[in-house]
């Protein structure tokens, strides 16, 4: 058997914000809108800190207002709960994001809560899930809604699919199933106490993990032919001595990429797969965002 197409959510990735930056110009001329996204980061977390750079730098490219707001990892819920606030209130800004892990002092939950669900582009309040799961339209979460656009180019009609999400996140595991279903393919969501997982990853002629455990979905656990979307991300040190003493690091998936790929008929890598992906389609719900809370049709 030959072997797997490998997705490349770098090029995907990079015609969607592409595509973001037309339209944001767009809305500048026509409307005099400029779309504006608000990342708030409290405390040191490391990958935390690039992820946001990246976010802030990938705003302002296309186009976009950004901002974004450090606190020390000492600041109080309340505090945070404040800045939420004036960042709902805030006429320039349309998404407003909140960057997890924060401080154990604080919860998440709580965090969700704060945001307008006009202005959630992560997608996590009660309110988008809820219009998610009813079939409204929602802002949804990136990570799942960058996977769909990876999904519908490589397999085209998803319609009579069988799908297994591993992971029942509200953040990925959820909303990507209520994606999938939506798309009609038949889903089932596997998750830390599923029986027998790899006889049910067998079944799937889409698979996605979003586990967070290295290396864990085998090359036997898929059906030859399947779509793999590998969603995890779990950082190891480098394997170079020297670039691992001054700090760096290297991702690795949840599925064993040189097995799985020679059974499926196509497979994200990691890095360079679904990652790319998700700051991308946070642009997009920004863009969508403004639209919305400015009455311009979508
Ligand atoms: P999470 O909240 O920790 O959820 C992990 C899920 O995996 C849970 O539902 C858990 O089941 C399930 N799980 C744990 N061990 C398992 C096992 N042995 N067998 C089957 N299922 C198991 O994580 P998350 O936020 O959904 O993220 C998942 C992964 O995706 C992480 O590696 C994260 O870094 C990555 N991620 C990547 C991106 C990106 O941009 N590429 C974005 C978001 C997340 P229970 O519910 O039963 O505990």
């Amino acid at each position: 058997m030959s072997e797997a197409r490998i997705i490349d959510g770098k090029a995907f990735a990079a015609k969607l914000r592409e595509d973001v930056a037309a339209e944001v110009a767009r809305l500048k001329a026509e409307h005099g809108l400029t779309p504006g996204l608000a990342v708030v980061l409290v405390g040191e977390d490391p990958a935390s800190q690039v992820y946001v750079r990246s976010k802030g730098e990938q705003t302002l490219a296309a186009g976009m207002h950004s901002e974004t707001h450090r606190l020390p990892a000492e600041t109080s819920q309340a505090e945070l709960l404040s800045l939420v606030e004036r960042l709902n209130d805030d006429p320039a800004i349309h998404g407003v994001l909140v960057q997890f892990p924060v401080p154990d002092h604080m919860s998440q939950a709580a965090i969700v809560a704060a945001i307008s669900p006009d202005k959630d582009v992560d997608g996590l309040t009660v309110t988008n899930a809820g219009r998610l799961a009813s079939g409204l339209p929602a802002l949804t979460s990136c990570t799942p809604a960058g996977c769909m656009v990876l999904l519908k180019d490589v397999v085209g009609d998803l319609s009579g699919k069988r799908a297994v999400v591993i992971g029942r996140s509200n953040l990925m595991g959820k909303p990507m199933a209520q994606l999938l279903l939506q798309a009609d393919c038949t889903v089932t969501i596997a998750h830390s106490r599923s029986k027998d997982l790899p006889g049910i990853c067998r079944e799937a002629d889409i698979l996605v993990a979003a586990v967070g455990r290295p290396e864990m979905v085998k090359g036997d656990w898929i059906k030859p032919g399947a779509v793999v979307i590998d969603v995890g991300i779990t950082r190891f040190p480098s394997r170079d001595p020297v670039a691992a003493a001054a700090g760096k690091t290297r991702l690795v998936g949840d599925v064993a990429f040189d097995e799985a790929k020679a059974v499926a008929g196509a497979i994200t890598p990691v890095p360079g797969g679904v990652g790319p992906m998700t700051i991308a389609m946070l642009l997009a719900n920004t863009v969508s965002a403004a639209k919305r809370l400015n009455g311009v049709a979508e």
